[in-house]
């Protein structure tokens, strides 16, 4: 009989993807995290969920973030060296990030955040959906204006 790995119930057990980890775990506990298979039987409609929507918020990297790599690093004690081995990098990009003459890809500002407990990376602002606004507020014609006024 299989066992839940968080909660330790036997039954009905599922492998699912749980904070980046693969858990064969209950029904219940699978909750919390995305089902990937099922190892008991097979429900093809009940496993293929559809695919989580890629919300489309970009992602970039904070304009600060040489400045913040570099505090961060030495507040660390480690050297130049030193993080980029952290990371498996190689250490003159390590230092042109602290320059500012290159910006790391998002993945690595990921693993440089959580190697040195700080945020690279923030939410583009949609700066675009103003203009798309005021271009509506455009289209919005005297004719428009009238034919409201008259409703009312
Ligand atoms: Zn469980």
């Amino acid at each position: 009989m299989a066992t839940c790995e968080m909660c330790g119930r036997t039954g009905d057990i599922v492998t699912a993807e749980i904070e980046s980890v693969d858990l064969k775990v209950c029904m219940t506990c699978a909750k919390h995290g995305t089902i990937k298979k099922r190892s008991v039987g097979s429900n093809p409609s009940l496993h293929s969920s559809r695919p989580p929507i890629k919300e489309v918020p970009e992602f970039s990297i904070v304009p600060h973030y040489a400045a913040l790599i570099h505090a961060a690093r030495e507040s660390k004690k480690m050297t130049q060296e030193d993080f980029a081995k952290f990371l498996q990098e190689k250490e003159n990009l390590v230092a042109k990030w602290e320059q500012g003459t290159l910006k790391p890809n998002l993945d690595t500002a990921k693993k440089i955040g959580k190697v040195l407990n700080i945020n690279l990376i923030e939410k583009e602002e949609m700066s675009d959906s103003s203009p798309v606004r005021s271009k509506k507020q455009d289209e919005f014609t005297l004719g428009d204006f009238v034919k409201i006024r008259k409703r009312n």
